[in-house]
């Protein structure tokens, strides 16, 4: 084995897909010409069109940012008391439940899919809980038809968390389709985005309605505000930039399948080194490449490969870590309890997002493999 040369650049796990600057540059002219910024303008009504057809949602908005889009979700639907949901999920996840004046209660994942146990759903439920906020994680889709027999029979709602899932389809059927709301996220770390942004897609118009409202303040009219909203509106700025990302996302999440075959190719059977396929019947988006590290059969922990990575300039990321559950103001609720959340915990002392973009070459992932087999 020769000996391996740092990247001369860092490496970072993920890059933005970067529209070209003069068509920027037209569409600022356009926005200019106009004289509006923001307020529902003409950017942001195009880019609401060509997304609800491009996620296949009948009833889709698009908002400032997926957190904002996800609290203003709980307000639609009227949550109260405790919602049941992941702990291996990014912080917005369960933030935006307490901003919303909820109790998240952590339920564990499973081993393979790293989602939400449906079979670990009901003992959590109790006559205070109104919803299940599950994540479809790194863009694998959760067990929906579970999810949603389980709702039905104890008259929950279902806001699924689906940030990672831009483009993602079930049998045919768009991700966003599913539960009562699924929210998306536009920011600059995934796959499609408007640099910060978000979108709700919705099981009805009026929820719809309702959603729209409160993103502006609950304004309906000069003469009429009926709820009490926020600000979640998406400029015109954003807006354009999103129409541009739109038409790249495909030759981006073309590039990313290939370079996950060749990841997959180039870790098959490295003791202690696992990764996700693909399910059957599920229309991917390549979001994230991850592995997950048992330190007793690779010889070294998913944290010390994290190490090594960076010696060579690669930047992979612990994702999700820390488990939410484990955060200080969670810690103390008792569904955080790691002993009732094995599978979460293990997850996120073993998972390591690889780097994954369109501009990252061939050779480059055979380099951050062969490094990952030199240590072993
Ligand atoms: C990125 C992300 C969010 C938050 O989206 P923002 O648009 O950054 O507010 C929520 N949940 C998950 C799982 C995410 O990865």
């Amino acid at each position: 084995m020769g000996n391996i040369k740092p990247f001369p650049h860092p490496v970072y796990v993920s890059r933005p897909i970067l529209p070209e600057l003069d068509e920027v540059s037209a569409k600022l002219h356009e926005i200019w010409d106009s004289g509006q910024l923001t307020n529902n303008g003409a950017m942001l009504g195009k880019l609401e069109g060509l997304l609800s057809r491009r996620l296949g949602s009948r009833h889709l908005s698009v908002f400032s940012n997926g957190t904002a889009a996800l609290q203003i979700a709980c307000r639609a639907l009227n949550l109260t008391g405790e919602v049941i949901t992941t702990p291996f999920t990014f912080a917005a996840t369960p933030h935006s439940l307490v901003w919303s004046g909820l109790r998240p209660v952590f339920c564990d994942i499973k081993r393979d899919s790293y989602n939400i146990d449906p079979d670990r759903i009901e003992e959590l439920i109790t006559p205070e809980t109104s919803a299940i906020v599950p994540v479809h994680v790194f863009g694998h889709p959760c067990d929906i038809d579970a999810i949603g027999r389980i709702a039905a029979r104890h008259g929950l709602k279902v806001l699924y968390d689906a940030a990672h899932c831009f483009g993602v389809e079930v049998n045919g059927t768009p991700v966003g389709n599913f539960g009562d709301i699924t929210m998306f996220s536009f920011h600059a770390t995934k796959v499609y985005h408007t640099i910060e942004g978000g979108a709700l897609s919705f099981a009805s118009e009026e929820l719809k309605n309702k959603a729209v409202l409160l993103r502006n303040f609950g304004i309906k009219s000069e003469d009429e505000v009926l709820e009490t909203g926020t600000n979640a509106k998406l400029n015109e700025l954003q807006a354009a930039v999103g129409i541009l990302v739109l038409e790249k996302v495909e030759d981006e999440i073309a590039r990313r399948k290939e370079l996950t075959c060749e990841y997959r190719k180039l870790l098959d059977g490295m003791p202690g080194i696992t990764f996700q396929e693909d399910v059957s019947g599920v229309r991917h988006n390549y979001s994230y490449f991850t592995i997950r590290v048992d330190k007793d059969e690779y010889g070294i922990s998913r944290d010390e490969l994290q190490l090594v990575l960076k010696q060579y300039n690669v930047y992979a990321r612990k994702y999700f870590y820390p488990l939410c559950s484990s955060f200080a103001c969670y810690s103390e609720l008792p569904s955080a309890e790691a002993c009732r959340l094995p599978e979460a915990v293990k997850a996120a002392e073993q998972i390591l997002a690889l780097p994954l973009y369109s501009s990252l070459s061939d050779s480059d992932v055979e380099k951050i493999c062969r490094i990952i087999r030199k240590v072993s």
